[in-house]
């Protein structure tokens, strides 16, 4: 069986300055999620983090990545462009894009989604969030039952300058009464990307098993299929054409 190469990317910048992110996510937020799809039979991972040369994202590592994910909050602008413009070709010839929580403001899903700044309304409040499935035939909302709850995260809310997901398959409620677009499934050339909310660095999001398996689906999901080599071709036709 071909495995699935995932690369998880985090800015690891948190866990480096706040000893409270560090108690929860020792080896990082990368480390974390590295560490339950690592053990999926079907899933071969590594991990990158801003500060590497290339922010760990060399071509080598590119053109051998199926499926990305992408933890970054307070240094979004300091993803050089040249690395966007990389990850962005690669997600348009077929490599999965997974964006997490505060990646809703990096510069990669501005450059995908096309919009003016793809903000939302936010408080750091320690709210319950319930994200509704509302998708429930999905491919990622498997075993997840009808919700996912989280006693403590960040709050987002509408309005989220998105454009309409091609399927949505999460919708949050927050107990201040706001709701949010929480899981949002995107196709951009050939490559399949996936927005979900949950993950504010103080809180330990990322150990919940449920946030867990929406991440291995999502792995899945995202996953390049190998068997189309897409070709755009002028004056040829399956069929013989009389003359
Ligand atoms: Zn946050």
């Amino acid at each position: 069986m071909k495995k699935i190469n995932v690369t998880v990317w985090n800015e690891y910048r948190h866990e480096k300055k706040d000893k409270a992110v560090a108690d929860i996510y020792p080896n990082g937020i990368h480390g974390c999620i590295a560490d339950f799809l690592g053990i999926q039979d079907d899933i071969e991972v590594r991990t990158a983090t801003l500060d590497e040369p290339e922010h760990g994202l060399t071509d080598e590592v590119l053109d051998s990545t199926d499926v990305l994910i992408w933890w970054g909050h307070m240094a979004h602008g300091e993803v050089k462009d040249e690395i966007v413009e990389k990850v962005h070709k690669r997600v348009l010839n077929g490599m999965g894009l997974i964006l997490l929580h505060s990646a809703h403001a990096s510069k990669i899903f501005h450059k995908l989604m096309g919009t003016r700044t793809l903000d939302l309304r936010w408080r750091e409040s320690g709210d319950k969030e319930r994200l509704w499935v509302i998708e429930p035939s999905h491919p990622i909302v498997q075993g997840i039952g009808e919700y996912i709850e989280i006693e403590h995260e960040e709050t987002y809310g509408e309005h989220f300058e998105i454009p309409a997901p091609d399927e949505l398959v999460f919708i949050s409620w927050f107990t201040g009464g706001e709701v949010f677009r929480s899981g949002c499934c995107y196709k951009r050339g050939a490559g399949k990307i996936f927005y979900f909310k949950p993950g504010h660095e103080t809180f330990p999001i990322y150990h919940m098993e449920k946030v867990q398996r929406v991440i291995i689906n999502a792995v899945r999901w995202a996953a390049p299929l190998a068997n189309l080599p897409i070709r755009f071709t002028n004056g040829h036709t399956p069929e013989r054409l009389e003359k």
